[in-house]
């Protein structure tokens, strides 16, 4: 091949490399474009879901939750308490095995609820079946209410040491009130052989902190420990728990009257 030959060859070379990369950059910028087209027409369409969905979400939380002896008004001079169970939906909270916290949370706030509305306390719920509730509108649903009482439900789980078992119970830091309701509640599950209690704590939890009125959040036992978890998905043993928590409840709305008094 002659220096003349070999030169044309090099330039043919150097062209095509040069329609090549010209034709990349065209593809990339291409790319480029329709990755930013998708994102875009994929915010837009999350962001009008989102506007459409989110006041009818509330409106559900709202009128989920209403008063439980079939929406009559609350009794003359008994305390409107609004009772919230932990967790719902795809926030299942802690579990062992088939045992999850969101479901025994739902079951002890119904039992409880009937337990309260017996002794003629009307009862509010922050969800009534397995739903997902914001924890700012759990405490919004209560403020917006002027509910008296706020008690949250949970499970408690201690993934190092399985022997921990017993109930706590949590007030917010600076609310005498909420500590009286705690120690009240407390009061009554230490009277009870049955049931463990591990006493009161101050406790910085979202649903306690944006509460107006006296609330405290209950930790009804650890799943993590076989026999307390095998207890909190026993009928019976809800139905006890139900029962004193009723009653220490009770006990602080009415110092006066106290409901093992009552006839
Ligand atoms: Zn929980």
């Amino acid at each position: 091949m002659t220096t003349r030959q070999k030169r044309r060859q090099m330039q043919r070379r150097k062209k095509q490399l040069r329609r090549i990369r010209r034709r990349l950059r065209a593809y990339a910028a291409r790319a480029l474009v329709l990755t930013v087209l998708l994102l875009v027409g994929f915010l837009i369409i999350k962001g009008a879901i989102w506007i459409l969905k989110s006041p009818e979400k509330l409106e559900d939380v709202f009128q989920g939750a209403r008063i439980i002896e079939g929406g009559e008004e609350e009794p003359e001079g008994s305390p409107l308490i609004v009772l919230d169970a932990g967790h719902g939906g795809r926030d299942q909270g802690t579990s062992a095995g088939s045992a999850l916290e969101k479901e025994i949370n739902l079951a002890m706030v119904k039992k409880l609820a009937e337990e309260l509305r017996a002794a003629g306390a009307a009862v509010l719920l922050t969800r009534e079946d397995d739903t997902k509730v914001g924890l700012e509108e759990r405490a919004a649903y209560a403020n917006d209410k002027e509910a008296e009482i706020f008690v949250s439900l949970h499970c408690n789980f201690c993934e190092d040491d399985t022997g921990v078992k017993g109930v706590e119970c949590y007030y917010r830091e600076s609310s005498p009130e909420g500590q009286a309701l705690a120690e009240s509640i407390v009061r009554r599950m230490e009277e009870e052989e049955e049931i463990s209690c591990r006493g009161t704590r101050i406790g910085d939890f979202r649903v306690l902190n944006k509460t107006d009125m006296p609330a405290v959040l209950v930790e009804m036992g650890y799943l993590s420990n076989r026999n307390e978890c095998a207890d909190l998905t026993d009928e019976a043993y809800q139905k006890l728990m139900a029962k004193r928590l009723a009653e220490g409840i009770l006990a602080n709305a009415h110092p006066s009257e106290p409901v093992s008094e009552k006839k």
